[in-house]
């Protein structure tokens, strides 16, 4: 059975170019080729959950033009709920524009949110009865905060559980924190908020202790190839990595995270829900792309088996 996970989140069209060089300032660069494909953490994420099994709900803002119904045809071919899919009347759908150089793998990222950094309070108080029919609230960093922290409210005064993927990463209120049931930070994000350097599972440990100071009670840290980082209630546990053939690791926070709630919404607990996670995150690294990365929930049950 599918359970209902819902999450406020971004959404942009990627428009990916590769050459054999970045364009320097004033230069045009003649690229190889060009590929158009959803994106943003709130929809990676989405994706993940929708195909990891957990029926998904999408709160975003997409414009009134051609990238917002990317946006719609996307979700829907996906199977996940657009009713709370908001349109923009003057700020278009956001887009990144990522030029990638063949030879090094070096890439230049320009994200500007457009619609999904404008989400109204009077949006989100649509959503108030969606996000209290929810088993587990889920959201980012990179919709406006001030979305971010009504949603929040609501999904805490009706007991739901809140899970923060602090990214990208900007300074969060100490309030904000507190409303927060599980945090999932990966390392860097993990080091700015608690200021500390985290190299290895030992310093992962002193960030979590930070972040229970501060009121979060549940940490997890995603260490990329190391693995994962969970506090539970006081208790750890450090999950090992799934040996795979990395061939691209862009969107395994978001397979992580999809997959982790998804796991959590069937009632799994936080170390369970995230071993769960781990095999998401490390299938998703042995394809190119992110949205088209996410393993479905058969691909997942063989690999975990
Ligand atoms: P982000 O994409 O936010 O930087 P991470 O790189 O920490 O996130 O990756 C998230 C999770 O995906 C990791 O904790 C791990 O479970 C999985 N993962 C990432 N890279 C690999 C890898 N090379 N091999 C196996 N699993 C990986």
């Amino acid at each position: 059975m599918r359970h209902d996970i819902v999450i406020l989140g971004s959404f942009v069209v990627d428009l990916m170019g590769r050459a054999d060089h970045l364009p320097k300032p004033g230069e045009t660069v003649k690229g190889s080729m060009f590929k158009l494909g959803p994106g943003g953490k709130g929809s990676n994420q989405g994706v993940a959950a929708n195909r990891a099994g957990a029926n998904v709900t999408m709160i975003t803002k997409i414009g009134d033009d051609l990238f917002g119904k990317v946006a719609t045809d996307f979700f829907e071919e996906e199977g996940m709920d657009t009713s709370y899919v908001f349109e923009d009347k003057e700020i278009e759908t956001g887009t990144a524009l990522i030029l990638v150089d063949e030879n090094t793998s070096q890439n230049s990222i320009l994200v500007t949110s457009g619609a999904c950094g404008n989400i109204k309070d009077e949006e989100i108080l649509k959503c108030e009865d969606k996000i209290k029919g929810a088993k587990v609230f889920l959201t980012q960093l990179e919709t406006n905060l001030e979305a971010v922290e009504s949603a929040v409210d609501i999904a805490k005064k009706n007991n739901i559980t809140t899970v923060l993927n602090p990214a990208p990463i900007q300074p969060i209120s100490d309030e904000l924190l507190s409303k927060i049931d599980i945090i999932t930070p990966n390392e860097v994000e993990a080091s700015i908020l608690t200021g500390v350097e985290i190299t290895d599972m030992d310093d992962a440990k002193k960030a979590a202790d930070v972040f229970i100071e501060k009121g979060v009670n549940n940490v997890i840290i995603t260490m990329g190839s190391q693995g994962v980082y969970v506090r539970c209630n006081g208790e750890e546990r450090i999950i090992p990595r799934y040996e795979v053939d990395a061939i691209d690791t862009t969107g395994a926070g978001d397979a992580f995270n999809g997959g982790f709630v998804t796991a959590l919404g069937e009632d799994k607990g936080i170390f369970e829900a995230a071993e769960f996670g781990n095999a998401v995150g490390a299938l998703s690294v042995t394809k190119i792309g992110t949205a088209p990365a996410m393993p479905t929930r058969d691909a997942i049950n063989n690999f975990i088996i």
